[in-house]
């Protein structure tokens, strides 16, 4: 009769129980998603921040899971590393974007693309090889394919992302440290690793227009990698006063709702003519 006394009923934890059913089910789901073309991706703007001109868009992941709706991609990205998915995921999102990315320049948009990649993608002995045939057709083009790899991901083990990150620069793509100034790396780190750009991460970019601390972390910021020869990024623009900003800090690219949503690849063509016509 256990089950009955109200003690241990309130012993009983119900949200814990169910979130660990939507686990299961979710890391089920995700294999059949992965197979049968159940997700779909969305393309972010980067823009020239002097020009406003379209330089690359950033691949986003989306899961409209058929009974739960709207997942997000922190939590099925989390648990596909979990599950062992990962890298079935990321081969089936390069393979997405290469054949998005041939459409858009069959349709004369011109825009480079960027990739998220997971911390676990750094050490996948077939990550050079997918990445080598995923972007075959690209010849001397492979600089406007950029890799963001967050900067905790590179901390986690700095003597193999090197190595990694060695590998696919003498591929010819770009490599971007996302979400900067998030992960406690320091300076001489930094400096020892092969990337191209950083990525000011959008927590110290979204308040820019209220928070003196903010502007100066973000000015510094850009000062220092410009100072190590990187280029900037922000993301997290959110509204004219951010932008300008940036732009007077001689900021590369920016991104955020303010200049662009995320878009379906099918829109990138209007959303690319309407930047244009800005
Ligand atoms: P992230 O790489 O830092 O991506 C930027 C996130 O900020 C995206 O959220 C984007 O929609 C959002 N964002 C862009 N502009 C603004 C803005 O102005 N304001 C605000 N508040 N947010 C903005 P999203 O798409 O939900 O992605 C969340 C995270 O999930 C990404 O963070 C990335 O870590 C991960 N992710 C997304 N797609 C992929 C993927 O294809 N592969 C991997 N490995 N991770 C992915
Ligand atoms: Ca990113
Ligand atoms: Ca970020
Ligand atoms: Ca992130």
């Amino acid at each position: 009769q256990a089950e009955a006394h109200p003690e241990a009923f309130t012993r009983y934890k119900p949200g814990q129980d169910e979130s660990h059913l939507r686990e299961l089910k979710l890391v089920t789901d995700l294999h059949t998603a992965i197979l049968n073309n159940g997700l779909h991706m969305n393309y972010q703007p980067k823009l020239n921040s002097q020009t406003g001109e379209l330089v690359q868009v950033e691949a986003l992941v989306r899961w409209i899971h058929p009974e739960l709706g709207f997942i997000s991609p922190e939590e099925f990205i989390f648990l596909a590393e979990q599950s062992g998915q990962i890298h079935d995921l990321t081969a089936h999102i390069l393979q997405r974007v290469a054949s998005d990315a041939r459409r858009w320049h069959e349709q004369g948009v011109d825009a480079g693309v960027a990739i998220n990649l997971s911390a676990m993608d750094l050490t996948w002995p077939a990550l050079i090889q997918h990445i080598g045939d995923t972007f075959e057709g690209w010849h001397h083009n492979l600089e406007r394919v950029t890799l963001e790899v967050t900067e905790s991901a590179l901390m986690e083990d700095p003597e193999e992302a090197m190595a990694t990150l060695n590998r696919l620069r003498e591929l010819g793509v770009t490599l971007s440290v996302d979400d900067f100034g998030t992960g406690y790396s320091s300076l001489s780190q930094l400096r020892k690793l092969p990337v191209q750009e950083l990525k000011i991460d959008k927590s110290f970019v979204l308040r820019l227009d209220t928070e003196p601390q903010d502007q100066l972390i973000v000015r510094s910021t850009i000062d220092m990698a410009h100072g190590l020869g990187l280029k900037v990024v922000a993301e997290g623009i959110e509204n004219l006063e951010a932008w300008r900003l940036l732009q007077h800090w001689g900021c590369n690219l920016a991104q955020g709702f303010y200049l662009s949503r995320p878009v379906a690849p099918e829109d990138l063509p209007e959303t690319a003519r309407a930047l244009a016509d800005r």
